[in-house]
């Protein structure tokens, strides 16, 4: 096989499938056969055109389990038939401050997959070695391709504040993000409340994990996490600024809103609530590559899956619009492998 196909991003919303030539990795890179590719709703920044030069075509997707099948120059740690995924974060330098301070997702020469290098709507991809992540055996690739940008992002958002085993987690938005969240903060140990709008999710949130259910369209989200005694941590997943402010004030003594959905509005503070109670708000982008082989390890051990709706490779366009649409419950996956 000298080609391979794959779906091309140019211009706005507009996916072409074409035929591309097979060519060897770059020195420190791998290239791996896709068997999965997870939908993600930061596919639009590919597929809408939102970056630098939206007439270059860019190959979307960055939720990629494959097989190795080449290793370029300088490649020790890998080989063909390794069974690897790739994130957000295509691999970092090593080499530049963050890195040599070991904040490997700070780096300021890396690539995002499927967004300023090639992603995984493809049946061939290729990643910088340091962005791999070993895939357990237990888990398949339809479920494991979700984990490693959802599931990452949630996982690793959770245990940026200080909570203790027991303490009352926020989580809000239950959809791609969120229904993974609350197993995640279930399994950590965590007294758990979902935030949600209306009380249609809430049977799935409880079971799911939630101790707690919160209709924020029924009562003010902050106060009513307020009265279980403020949460240590809340995560918030919806794509809406508007909805995270009142959280804040649902914050327990030096609680935290971590920040993982990306929302056109602003999210507004007044700052006396930050101030009284020592509150932080903070942003989170996913994690380092081997903190996605410990989220792995962890959705294993705790029998975390996501919930997909599988497609084949070749209707990606269909997947992602039907990513678009909101209605997916909860992740679309490409299968490259049907
Ligand atoms: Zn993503
Ligand atoms: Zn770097």
């Amino acid at each position: 096989m000298s080609t391979y196909r794959a779906f091309e991003a140019t211009g706005v919303h507009t996916l072409r499938l074409v035929e591309r030539e097979l060519v060897d990795p770059a020195p420190g890179h791998v290239r791996l056969r896709v068997q999965a590719c997870g939908v993600c709703h930061t596919d639009v920044l590919a597929v809408e055109g939102l970056r630098p030069d939206p007439s270059q075509p860019v190959v979307p997707g960055h939720e990629i389990v494959g097989v190795v099948d080449a290793v370029g120059a300088g490649v020790t740690a890998w080989q063909p038939g390794d069974r690897v995924g790739v994130g957000f974060l295509n691999g970092h330098c090593g080499e530049c401050e963050p890195c040599r301070r070991g904040d490997f997702v700070n780096c300021l020469a890396q690539a995002q997959t499927g967004t300023t290098t090639d992603g995984g709507y493809a049946e061939v991809a290729y990643a910088r070695a340091s962005g791999l992540v070993r895939i357990p055996e237990g888990i398949s690739a339809l479920d494991a391709a979700p984990l490693l940008c959802a599931g990452l992002t949630t996982f690793a958002a959770l245990q940026q504040g200080h909570a203790r085993a027991g303490s009352l987690v926020a989580v809000q938005g239950i959809g791609g993000l969120g229904h993974l969240a609350l197993q995640y903060a279930r399994s950590l140990g965590y007294r758990v409340a979902a935030v949600a709008r209306g009380r249609e999710k809430e049977a799935l949130a409880r079971e799911l994990g939630a101790h707690e259910y919160i209709d924020s369209t029924a009562a003010d989200p902050g106060a009513a996490l307020r009265d279980l005694g403020g949460a240590s941590v809340i995560v918030a997943t919806a794509s809406s600024g508007a909805s995270m402010s009142p959280l804040v004030r649902g914050l327990a003594p030096n609680g935290r809103l971590i920040v993982v959905g990306a929302a056109p509005d602003p999210l507004t503070v007044s700052t006396p609530d930050l101030i009284f109670g020592t509150h932080s708000v903070v942003g989170s982008l996913t994690g380092s590559s081997v903190e996605n082989e410990d989220n792995l390890a962890f959705s294993l051990a705790h029998g975390i899956r996501p919930s997909v709706e599988v497609l084949p490779f070749e209707r990606a366009m269909e997947g992602y619009e039907r990513m678009l649409s909101g209605k997916a419950r909860f992740r679309v996956v490409l299968d490259a492998a049907a």
